[in-house]
């Protein structure tokens, strides 16, 4: 062993970049890898998880801002302990099969999230209060679409939230490793640029 392996306690370079923790789960669409998203993809449909009479929402743009979500809010397929949720103009998303299979979960919360009442799948959340700082962007989960080409997950938002959930706080180091190792850098909130793009616009609609 070199000087270099005795400090770090690895052997050589190949050894020292293989993944310590693939035994944490994160969401199944990042388990094996995230893959790169087409940059010129331009939209697909999101089906809900309804055998018969699927809910359809078509996007006809790509989204933006993908990431995995420790909340407790965002949905998630069963035995994911992240969600995996993007952003999409309103403008761009529209319901195109079975819309009255949809309602909203919480009509009190922020973003009014619209589920389907037959698999219990949330199709979309959208933001009516025009104040907000994401009003105008609709929330959307892309592992719904058979369409590849939506863009990456690019981080991992409100990664503590997952003990509220009743995940293990002894494994925390574990799944921040893990987010780490997948490329998705763990935050408590939101990403930097999206936390900055909130305050600038509190300091803007300052009374
Ligand atoms: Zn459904
Ligand atoms: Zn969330």
């Amino acid at each position: 062993m070199g000087i270099f392996s005795s400090l770090f306690g690895g052997g050589d370079a190949n050894t020292a970049a293989a993944p310590q923790h693939s035994n944490i789960k994160i969401h199944p669409a990042v388990d094996g890898g995230v893959r790169p998203g087409n940059p010129s993809h331009g939209g697909g449909t999101l089906r809900c998880n309804c055998q018969t009479n699927p809910v359809e929402v078509t996007l006809s743009a790509n989204t933006a801002h993908n990431h995995v979500c420790g909340c407790s809010k965002c949905w998630k397929p069963d035995g994911a302990v992240f969600s995996q949720v993007a952003v999409v103009g309103r403008d761009a998303l529209s319901v195109t099969a079975n819309p009255d299979k949809l309602r909203i979960v919480d009509t009190e919360a922020a973003i009014q999230r619209y589920e389907c009442m037959g698999c219990g799948v949330h199709m979309y959340g959208r933001i009516e209060n025009t104040g907000h700082p994401f009003h105008g962007l609709d929330f959307v989960h892309t592992e719904l679409s058979d369409d590849a080409g939506f863009s990456a997950p690019e981080f991992a938002a409100f990664v503590s939230s997952i003990a509220e959930a009743g995940y293990d706080p002894e494994k925390m180091d574990s799944v921040r490793g893990r987010l780490n190792e997948l490329g998705l850098p763990p935050y408590d909130a939101l990403s930097p640029p999206l936390m900055d793009l909130i305050a600038s616009h509190t300091y803007n609609n300052r009374e």
